[in-house]
């Protein structure tokens, strides 16, 4: 019999949140997953941020060789960060591979697909994605899934925009989300011809964004008998995630490998460090129309003593009218955190990355040897944790390795990440203090954490608890559940011990150097066959950001 697999991937799901709600029977289909499958913590990628983290469970590979680190990158000299695309990361997701073993394929809103190419079956767009745009492979799949859900099929929800303020509002809108991702779910699952079927759920990862204080008693904005209402609420949505997998279950049956997992995992958001404001203080930033922060004495003397007589002269009230009307025009000059910093005269910035993390760039217009380049970089690092310590702040920082076969690796010369990423990392503010003690914003208050979740359960899978697993090894371990040979360039490995020891006797592990590119479309090593995106679509992908809060 030829084997199925059905991964369900639940953005942002935690054991920490998870195990609870097995405990008080809220989610009994995961329950009897890990009572009778595999299970264990799963590593995300650093820095735990769901394009990155999903697109390392799809290709088996790290940020550094997909290339691919946050929802933006740098792309050639421009530091103007832009949006990813499909045809922007490197190497090849699983459901290529298989396409081009003539499996069938059904990928059900996967994040940074955008614009879908053709596989062996189906591909839709998740993050990123709206469905006003083309989002699916084949196209006419649109019009199906619009039918299955019975209305228009909605991507997702601006959850960071104030009228989410009413809880009631965002839970209902969620709840019609993932009801209508369900029937989809569930009519493909049944009226298509699939090998492997991947589908994505995002509303998990916006339900902790915005919730996590209600969860969280120790939360600074949690609100007490109101939170614990709201709180039955949250487990509420829970149950009907829990639902689904049963009923998911219930459609594929005993033949099928099923596995549920997250691409990181959450935790509390109570904690702001403004990154940007920092590099200006110690003088690696300098803001646009502003004097370094040596001149900035000379500036304020100059400035005093004009005034004084400018008003001795008569002139203020015309003087002011003057600085009004250069203020205004500055401050749109300055929009947006690249904006606002002046790059002839920075040597190091991050140019707006998403919040959980930091992005430090040296500029290479200003310092051409990379050596020099390198030493800033660690210099700076190096200030960074002497000033963690002092303010009792853990920076966690890191150097992407540049793989040398990463055509295009446009990657920040530091990753930060600040207090386990409970602490959020802002760009574009630079008054008061530089760490604060407070949620990044009312609708923020939860943040990504690096513990995701792994269950697998199914004919092929043994029963008990997994150490160790990262998002890399899921790719090789699907493959190898294929049978199919498992390329060397990907850097997890087949997670041999969540395999049935007559699978493992019957299908020893293959390796392959590097696969043909086949038939079937499918994304290629580095030109793929994805098309860029169209400039309204990167507006689209940013506008997303900003609706649930990102940038
Ligand atoms: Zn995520």
């Amino acid at each position: 019999m030829e084997r199925k697999i059905l991964i369900v991937g639940l953005d942002g799901a935690t054991f920490d949140v998870i195990n609870p709600l097995v405990k008080e029977g809220i989610m009994p289909n995961i329950a009897s997953l890990i009572e009778q499958g595999a299970s264990g913590p799963m590593t995300s990628t650093i820095p735990p941020i769901s394009g990155p983290a999903w697109l390392s469970l799809a290709t088996g590979m790290k940020p550094d060789r997909t290339a691919i680190y946050d929802f933006n990158y740098k792309r050639g000299d421009s530091y103007k960060l832009q949006g990813i695309s499909s045809a922007d990361f490197k190497g090849r997701a699983v459901w290529d591979y298989l396409s081009a073993k003539e499996k069938r394929v059904g990928i059900l809103n996967y994040p940074l697909c955008m614009p879908p190419y053709e596989v062996n079956g189906f591909l839709t767009a998740g993050i990123g994605a709206s469905s006003d745009r083309q989002y699916t492979f084949p196209a006419t799949l649109k019009k199906e899934l619009n039918d299955a859900a019975g209305g228009e099929y909605r991507l997702y929800i601006p959850y960071h925009d104030a009228r989410y303020d009413d809880t009631e509002l965002f839970l209902s809108e969620l709840k019609k989300v993932l009801h209508k991702q369900v029937r989809v779910a569930t009519y493909l699952l049944k009226n298509k011809n699939w090998d492997l079927f991947w589908l994505v759920i995002s509303g998990t990862d916006w339900l902790q964004h915005i919730m996590w204080h209600h969860i969280d008693e120790s939360h600074p904005l949690n609100q007490g008998d109101n939170s614990k209402k709201i709180h039955a609420r949250f487990k509420e949505i829970w149950g009907i995630i829990d639902g689904a997998i049963g009923e998911f279950k219930n459609i594929v049956g005993q033949d099928t490998n099923l596995v549920v997992l997250s691409d990181h995992g959450f935790g509390p958001n109570d904690q702001i460090f403004k990154l940007n404001a920092w590099l200006e203080r110690e003088g690696y930033l300098v803001r646009r129309g502003r004097l370094s922060r040596t001149s900035h004495i000379a500036k304020k003397l100059i400035y005093s003593s004009a005034r004084t007589i400018a008003r001795a002269m008569r002139l203020n009230r015309f003087l002011s009218g003057l600085y009004e009307t250069g203020r205004k025009a500055k401050s749109v000059l300055r929009s947006g955190t690249l904006g606002q910093i002046d790059l002839e005269r920075s040597v190091a910035f991050d140019p707006g990355h998403t919040i959980p993390f930091g992005g430090v760039y040296i500029n290479d217009n200003l310092i051409k040897s990379p050596g020099q380049r390198q030493k800033l970089a660690v210099e700076i690092a190096d200030k960074l944790r002497v000033w963690g310590r002092k303010h009792n702040l853990e920076f966690d920082i890191r150097s992407p390795n540049k793989v040398e076969d990463t055509m295009l690796c446009n990657h920040p010369d530091l990753i930060v990440g600040v207090n386990n990423y409970r602490c959020v990392v802002l760009k574009d503010q630079f008054k008061g203090e530089l760490f604060e003690e407070r949620p990044f914003s009312p609708r923020h208050t939860g943040s990504h954490r690096m513990n995701g979740i792994f269950i697998a359960d199914g004919p092929d899978i043994s029963s008990h608890r997994i150490e160790g697993v990262t998002v890399c090894d899921i790719a090789p371990t699907i493959l190898y559940l294929f049978d199919e040979p498992v390329p060397v360039k990907m850097d997890g490995r087949v997670l041999e011990s969540i395999v049935n020891p007559e699978y493992l006797a019957q299908y020893p592990i293959k390796r392959a150097r590097d696969e043909s590119a086949g038939k079937g479309g499918g994304h290629k090593e580095t030109i793929n066959s994805a098309e860029e995106m169209t400039d309204e679509d990167e507006e689209l992908l940013k506008k997303q950001l900003r609706d649930l809060g990102y940038l």
